[in-house]
């Protein structure tokens, strides 16, 4: 990690932490493939910054990564970073690409305990050094939300959230819905924490503040990652349904199903069913519609995942309930535990 002081003021302070994704990256001239390039060359980029009064810190990960690469080492290193930093800024802004950007802000707000301070992700659809880029107004924005206090001198939104194209929204609750516009991310059950027009207008009644019941803030880092994700289509067979749930590597699954949580109710799938959950296998309901909720009391083909041990996801979406299920696991092997946290809301991930 290289540190780069950008300006040095007093008031607020922000420290930005570039991981690597398109917003940094340029044209390799040998094949024309988009690659990661130092973040000092951004700073150039965006000489508005220099405008805020406040001081504009960053930090460089090495390697700098394409987010398809993103693992739960690097959130791992994002949350010690800002554990770290912690009581020297005011926000955190993190470039990060936007494939994998909903895994990493959804796995970040379970791992960052009683968080007080924003914790804003953006990137861009287009390198910042394009003329039309998205990547300056997304940079600008994300800094100016992350330093933004009420009239206390509290952060306003002292959350995990994405900004893009204009829209903050809560990380854990947004999907990348777009691979070649500027409103690549989607809240889809959620409105946004925040819209940047002319002012930024801040839905105060839905942002999250920690309530400090727990203790102070910390970050929980010790992730478990034995989960599978089953989505349910027309045509599965048994021997898929069957590696999948009753694999030993196996902890937990998410079942991705139809409309309000409904998948076959053939016997052998629902027998499948009960046999993992005898194993002590944990699953997850979510559903693969973009809006809406789970509810397996509406159908019998909902109702008999229920009966067989099936949790309810709610509305989370598939990317947040694979950062909770990671968080949960890692922290408890209490299955029956680990049921009850999965339909509590913890970090406003579902609407509970
Ligand atoms: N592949 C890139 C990434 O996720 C795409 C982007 O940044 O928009 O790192």
């Amino acid at each position: 990690m290289k540190p780069n002081e950008y300006k040095r003021n007093t008031r607020s302070a922000i420290l930005m932490i570039y991981t690597g994704g398109t917003i940094g990256m340029k044209q390799d001239p040998l094949d024309m493939t988009l690659k990661p390039f130092d973040f000092d060359q951004i700073i150039e980029e965006v000489p508005e910054l220099g405008k805020f009064a406040f001081k504009i810190d960053s930090r460089t990960f090495d390697p700098l990564i394409d987010s398809s690469d993103a693992e739960p080492a690097l959130w791992k290193k994002i949350a010690k970073l800002i554990y770290e930093k912690y009581d020297d800024y005011d926000g955190f802004v993190i470039l990060h690409g936007t494939d994998t950007m909903s895994f990493s802000a959804s796995a970040l707000s379970f791992m960052l305990e009683e968080l007080g301070k924003p914790v804003v992700l953006t990137g861009s659809q287009l390198p910042i050094g394009v003329p039309r880029t998205d990547g300056k107004e997304n940079l600008i924005s994300s800094v100016e939300i992350a330093s933004a206090k009420d009239e206390y001198g509290h952060a306003k939104v002292p959350e995990v959230a994405i900004f893009f194209n204009s829209l903050l929204m809560r990380g854990n609750r947004t999907t990348k819905v777009n691979s070649e516009n500027f409103n690549a991310f989607l809240s889809p059950n959620m409105p946004p924490l925040a819209e940047a027009g002319i002012n930024i207008k801040y839905n105060s009644s839905l942002i999250r503040h920690p309530d400090g019941r727990t203790g102070d803030f910390r970050i929980f880092t010790d992730l478990d990652t034995r989960v599978s994700i089953l989505k349910i289509h027309p045509g599965i067979t048994p021997q898929v349904v069957r590696n999948i749930l009753c694999g030993p590597e196996t902890r937990a699954v998410i079942i991705e199903t139809y409309g309000s949580g409904n998948a076959p109710s053939k016997k052998w799938f629902i027998d499948t069913i009960k046999e993992a959950y005898e194993m002590g296998k944990i699953m997850v309901n979510v559903t693969q519609c973009l809006r809406g909720s789970v509810n397996m009391d509406l159908y019998a083909t909902g109702k008999a995942l229920e009966k067989a041990g099936v949790v309810s996801g709610n509305d989370s979406t598939t990317e947040s309930a694979l950062g909770k299920l990671y968080y949960l696991l890692g922290k408890s092997d209490d299955s029956k535990w680990i049921r009850t946290m999965l339909e509590r809301d913890l970090r406003g991930e579902i609407s509970k």
